[in-house]
């Protein structure tokens, strides 16, 4: 993901996403008799909804974007194979108005404005889904832009799924904050190295 601008006051999320996050793990163990207060209950607690709602709908935006996405040129699947993609002939740009966020969900509208996805001042110019780079209309996409997004999809590739991924991402979103969380700390790298 690469934004220009992001909020600063995530950290007081933190707290609350890792909450969500502990309970979608214990989510399938945990039964209402075993927790003391009603909010605990996995599918209750809107963080925890927030991620499965968002990897559900993450999942389609993908699907979509390999329906309607181009393939990489040659010089593109270069860079791609030499960054570490396993299946660089599965990667497709799609450019678009606006890199997609499922704003239509009221909870997941909150959450994303609290995390600093969406909102007034931030414009997300790119996007990884899965193998599909999302791309807004009028983002240069040079090389360095691209090599970001394509540590994103092999960050993607060496998850045991997208879901992991997206939780992962996540979490340490708002652990770190987006500049120095290391997710993207490995894809600024390849800004910077391929120039
Ligand atoms: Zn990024």
């Amino acid at each position: 993901m690469m934004i220009w601008c992001v909020k600063t006051d995530t950290a007081f999320l933190a707290g609350a996403i890792m909450t969500a996050l502990r309970r979608t793990a214990a989510g399938v163990a945990v039964t209402a008799s075993v927790l003391c207060s009603v909010d605990a209950v996995a599918g209750e607690d809107p963080q925890a909804d927030f991620l499965a709602r968002y990897i559900d709908w993450a999942k389609t935006i993908e699907a979509s974007g390999q329906d309607r996405g181009t393939p990489l040129s040659s010089t593109q699947l270069e860079l791609a194979r030499e960054i570490g993609i396993e299946h660089p002939e599965k990667v497709r740009l799609v450019f678009v108005d606006a890199v997609p966020f499922p704003t239509h969900d009221e909870v997941m509208r909150e959450v994303g404005e609290d995390l600093g996805f969406i909102g007034p001042g931030i414009t997300n110019n790119a996007q990884a889904f899965g193998y599909t780079i999302w791309i807004r209309d009028g983002f240069a996409l040079d090389r360095p832009g691209l090599a970001h997004e394509l540590v994103h999809v092999a960050q993607i590739e060496r998850s045991a799924s997208f879901g992991d991924y997206v939780e992962r991402y996540m979490q340490e979103l708002s652990e770190h904050g987006h500049v120095d969380m290391p997710l993207e700390v490995e894809a600024y790298a390849a800004n910077t190295k391929y120039r």
